[in-house]
């Protein structure tokens, strides 16, 4: 009989693209999301996979709904990819975040406990729990230091994991994920916001792009790529958390470039602080502002992943270019917006 996996947040990204490969693989897949009269299903769609899913009602913030859901699809792997995954709304709904990214995984091992201990269990935990992070790269022995409500909410849910499979002996992995991005990411990340903001200048429908930090750095991989480790932790010989990266930091700005180059833009940079903005060479005409509206709080100093643990257990290693993923989201927002 076909593996059954439940994918929680199923309608995300990474719910997407974990289910195209779950269903490649030949699983049966039950997708998770929270009741909602106007549940959006673009991104199964977009990998038309959106009547292979089977998707079912799951609320994290309620154990019934969780049980019940357990009880009744009897999943041999859990993946927990449900959350309020906005860094910057967490610093204004900080308990709600911590009610659906932490206790949720706590409802939902408890729920895996007292049904089926034998359920193999994924959490997505997230490189924003190092925070203000001792030392760059971070690896699996990093202390965390986290400086959001997000970052403190999925800290919880990763020790909740570790003593699940410690202390509880389930087969419970966590994996610590650094920013991995698609032509599914959201528009309130900056990947997309820049990939969709030069896009739509370029078919002649924006005016320019308002950006916080500059000067931010981030590390970030190829969401495809990032499912595949996903499903290798529930795969291995035993149980353990992985820190999934590519290793290499990049700064907002750029990005901001290597978007603009693919969109046909080439960007000079001019004025500095909340003054500083690109223009396009060509034309002569403003691109990208700064608006402080979109500074962050408390940001960290650079976070960086080593995945050496991931590629020497796992033999999983990104495959994807930084050049390949901006142009691959730049090409594929150009698509959308031509057709
Ligand atoms: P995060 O790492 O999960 O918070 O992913 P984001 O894509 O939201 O942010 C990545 C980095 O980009 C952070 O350091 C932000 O401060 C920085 N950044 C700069 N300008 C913007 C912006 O306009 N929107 C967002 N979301 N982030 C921005």
């Amino acid at each position: 009989m076909a593996r059954r996996a439940l994918i929680t947040g199923v309608t995300g990204q990474d719910g997407a693209y974990l289910s195209r490969l779950l269903l490649e693989k030949g699983y049966d897949v039950v997708g998770g999301s929270r009741a909602s009269p106007a549940r959006d299903l673009w991104r199964l769609k977009a990998l038309g996979i959106d009547r292979d899913v089977r998707i079912v009602d799951l609320e994290l913030l309620d154990s019934r709904s969780i049980v019940s859901v357990i009880e009744r699809e009897r999943p041999d792997e859990i993946y927990n990819l449900a959350a309020q995954s906005v860094v910057s709304s967490s610093f204004h709904l900080p308990v709600l975040t911590g009610d659906a990214d932490a206790l949720g995984v706590a409802r939902i091992l408890e729920a895996i406990t007292g049904i089926d201990p034998s359920i193999r269990f994924y959490q997505a935990s997230s490189s924003e729990m190092f925070g203000d992070a001792p030392a760059a790269p971070q690896s699996e022995g990093t202390p965390f230091r986290p400086r959001s409500p997000y970052g403190a909410a999925k800290l919880y849910a990763h020790w909740m994991t570790v003593n699940a499979r410690n202390a509880g002996g389930l087969f419970a992995c966590s994996g610590i994920v650094f920013n991995h991005e698609s032509p599914l990411r959201g528009l309130e990340f900056v990947t997309r916001k820049i990939t969709h903001g030069f896009a739509r200048i370029a078919v002649g429908r924006g005016d320019g792009i308002e950006l916080g930090n500059l000067d931010a750095t981030r590390d970030w991989g190829s969401a495809p790529d990032y499912v595949e480790a996903m499903w290798r932790m529930l795969h291995a010989k035993r149980p353990d958390d992985y820190v999934l990266a590519t290793g290499q930091s990049h700064s907002v700005r750029s990005f901001c470039k290597a978007a603009a180059q693919a969109a046909g833009f080439d960007l000079t940079w001019h004025g500095s602080g909340t003054d500083e903005v690109a223009v396009d060479a060509k034309t002569g005409r403003v691109v990208v502002r700064v608006n402080e509206k979109f500074y962050r709080p408390n940001e960290p100093i650079p976070l960086v992943g080593d995945p050496t643990k991931a590629r020497r257990e796992l033999g999983w290693q990104p495959r994807m270019s930084f050049e390949d993923l901006v142009r691959t989201m730049v090409e594929e927002d150009l698509r959308r917006l031509r057709r």
